[in-house]
């Protein structure tokens, strides 16, 4: 049974780099609910990668901080219909290491807000055309953009920015038969980008502890949420970054970590 309503939906995905991939996950998902995703990667390893895992599917090279880039794909691409879009792509330099928040360079920081946060407007706007009506837009944000971990820094505010623009796009996309546009906010998964974040296992061994259910979240289940908010069966939401954390943000005061942490006998 066709219970998601994503049999045959055509659906552009940005950001599969590797089988640890968030976009990845989305991408098989989306193929056993019978969609057909289409690619547009950065490089071409990562085309390779998805030629091997997807045969049968479209594969396009796109810099996604160059506006060229973008235009050139989306004309490449006129005539074909998009019932959706992920947007699942950041990056971050942290070549100097974890640094004070203070001591954030602009370049940086604006590089960052370019490729993670303005691309997703620049898509927007030039695919306008080929989204079909009662479309779905998907683009992966993080759980908590006030939780100041400072091996993170700078990417936070990006991500704040990213889901203000979220709220934005939903409105200015919408209306009736509109694109819908929601955010997953993901809390702490295992994958590349990750790995590259400086000082990154022991809060990831930490964010275990602190779900309610005192597991990791799995990649999977971000990507389970994001083919849930492209299919018609999530209509009624519009404009949202849906949390998918297995619920440590309402667990600081978890029994265990407390008493790890503070000696109260
Ligand atoms: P990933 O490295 O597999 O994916 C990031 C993708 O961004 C890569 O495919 C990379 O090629 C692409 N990218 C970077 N610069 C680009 C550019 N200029 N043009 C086009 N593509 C570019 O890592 P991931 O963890 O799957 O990240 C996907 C999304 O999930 C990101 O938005 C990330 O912030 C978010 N997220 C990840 C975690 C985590 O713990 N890994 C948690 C929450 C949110």
């Amino acid at each position: 049974m066709d219970f998601m309503k994503l049999q045959g939906k055509k659906v552009l995905i940005f950001g599969v780099a590797n089988r640890k991939s968030v976009a990845f996950h989305i991408a098989e998902t989306l193929v056993s609910l019978g969609a057909e995703p289409i690619f547009s990667v950065l490089s071409d390893e990562h085309a390779a990668f998805c030629a091997k895992r997807f045969p049968n599917a479209d594969i396009h090279l796109c810099d996604l901080s160059q506006e060229s880039d973008i235009e050139t794909l989306a004309e490449k691409m006129n005539g074909d219909s998009l019932n959706g879009i992920v947007h699942s792509v950041a990056f971050a330099s942290f070549a100097d290491g974890a640094k004070p928040f203070h001591n954030t360079g602009r370049e940086e920081f604006l590089q960052s807000m370019d490729i993670s946060c303005y691309s997703l407007i620049a898509i927007a706007r030039h695919f306008t055309k080929a989204l079909t009506a009662d479309s779905s837009i998907v683009t992966i944000s993080i759980s908590t953009t006030k939780m100041a971990a400072q091996n993170y820094g700078y990417m936070a505010p990006v991500k704040a920015a990213l889901d203000s623009v979220v709220c934005f796009l939903a409105k200015s996309l919408g209306g009736p038969e509109g694109t819908r546009v929601n955010a997953v906010g993901a809390s702490l998964l295992k994958t590349s980008s990750s790995a590259g974040i400086p000082g990154y296992v022991a809060p990831y061994l930490f964010a275990e502890k602190a779900t309610i259910r005192k597991k990791g979240l799995r990649t999977q289940e971000v990507a389970d949420v994001a083919a849930f908010l492209l299919s018609p069966k999530s209509s009624g939401i519009n404009a949202q970054t849906v949390v998918v954390d297995a619920g440590m943000s309402v667990n600081y005061f978890d029994d265990e970590i407390v008493g790890a942490t503070v000696d109260a006998k």
